[in-house]
């Protein structure tokens, strides 16, 4: 099946840009493996070198220090291996693929906001006596909220005599600048799908000095770091979409998002929009509308041709009460509620307006059976 007519669902996953698609469709006829000397696998290492360099781009990191992943979790897990021996915290609206690879890690918790709690933070520095580990995402992917990483990273550096230091920009990058020398980072996770690459590709960037603990072990790709044969075509992919992303604007789209969330506040007064007193992803609102369930206003959605997420969005398709709105302090009834609408570079207003008006019809006939 094709995308529906009207695809909010960014923050899942971005449609494959045509850039992407066009070198990867002429990379699967291409025969190659980038660890062979001959032509053919020289031409196969050009291309994944090329890709590392585009990558690189879009965070201000040196090429040399990216690798690449299977993706985001990968990168993710990947990181926090390099937390063996420290004591480590994490916040507590990280993705689960940090959550669940932090286990025993101190969670910190954050305000009603979805910002990270500057007092917990300080709390916890003053009892960390030895190397210490933070993970910090830049942007969540539920609600948008964007975290003040490099003001953390500095802080945490003036405090904690040893600090690694790990960010999730997975949903940040290609929408706001990112610069990891300017976060002051250690590790840095991306992910292609998110900005219109491929699915299955990612990177960490390891800064120059920082550890880094190989989980896949065998040949000597990627310097050591990830043994195993590239997939060219996918990383080439990546390399293409992070291209284009860097070159994208998103004022439109967060001023078209703006003006999405006041209709919306127009119809229902009771309505939330999650974390907007925060600065947030231009693209990305989380919408309560008390008393239908999320899944019942995704299926609805879905059957007027509109695709968006609910709250928590979970690998099984089965929803659980999201962490992150858990976190901030929302009743689970609430949060039961939500729904995530994440726009694209390309949505324009009549997607916005289809939108408008199917959520409207629900919040209407809420009020009837009410
Ligand atoms: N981190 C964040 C913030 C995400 O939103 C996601 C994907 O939903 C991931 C990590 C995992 O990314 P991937 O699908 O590339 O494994």
């Amino acid at each position: 099946m094709t995308a529906p007519a009207t695809y909010l669902d960014y923050n899942a996953t971005a449609p494959l840009r045509p850039e992407a698609a066009g070198i990867m469709t002429a990379l699967l006829s291409e025969t190659g493996n980038p660890s062979s000397v001959h032509g053919p696998g020289r031409q196969a290492r050009r291309r994944i070198e090329d890709a590392r360099e585009q990558v690189a781009a879009l965070v201000a990191a040196v090429p040399a220090d990216l690798l690449f992943t299977a993706g985001a979790t990968e990168a993710n897990n990947l990181a926090l291996r390099a937390s063996a021996g420290r004591v480590t915290a994490v916040s507590a609206i990280e993705h689960d693929s940090v959550r669940a690879a932090a286990a025993g890690a101190a969670v910190l918790p954050v305000d009603g906001e979805g910002r990270l709690d500057r007092d917990a933070l300080e709390t916890w520095m003053a009892s960390v006596s030895s190397p210490a580990f933070l993970s910090l995402m830049l942007a969540n992917n539920e609600t948008g909220v964007i975290q003040p990483v490099a003001e953390i990273a500095a802080r945490a550096r003036a405090v904690l005599s040893d600090v690694l230091i790990h960010c999730d920009a997975v949903q940040a990058a290609g929408r706001l600048p990112v610069c990891i020398d300017a976060l002051g980072v250690d590790y840095l996770t991306l992910s292609s799908h998110k900005l219109g690459g491929p699915q299955g590709v990612g990177a960490l960037v390891v800064a120059a000095g920082a550890p880094l603990a190989a989980d896949r072990v065998g040949g000597g790709q990627e310097r050591g770091r990830r043994a195993g044969t590239e997939p060219v075509a996918a990383i080439a992919g990546f390399g293409a979409a992070a291209s284009a992303a860097a070159s994208e604007g998103w004022s439109d789209t967060a001023a078209r998002r703006d003006r999405m969330e006041r209709a919306l506040l127009a119809v229902a007064d009771d309505v939330r929009i999650v974390g907007a007193r925060a600065p947030r992803l231009p693209n990305t609102s989380c919408i309560v509308l008390p008393g239908v369930a999320s899944e019942t206003q995704v299926m609805a959605l879905d059957l007027a041709g509109i695709a968006v997420s609910a709250g928590a969005a979970c690998s099984s398709g089965k929803v659980s009460a999201s962490h992150v709105l858990r976190a901030m302090g929302m009743p689970d009834d609430l949060s039961a509620s939500a729904i995530r609408v994440s726009l694209g570079p390309g949505t324009d207003d009549a997607e916005i307006g289809r939108f408008v008006a199917a959520w409207s019809t629900l919040a209407k006939n809420r009020r009837v059976a009410a």
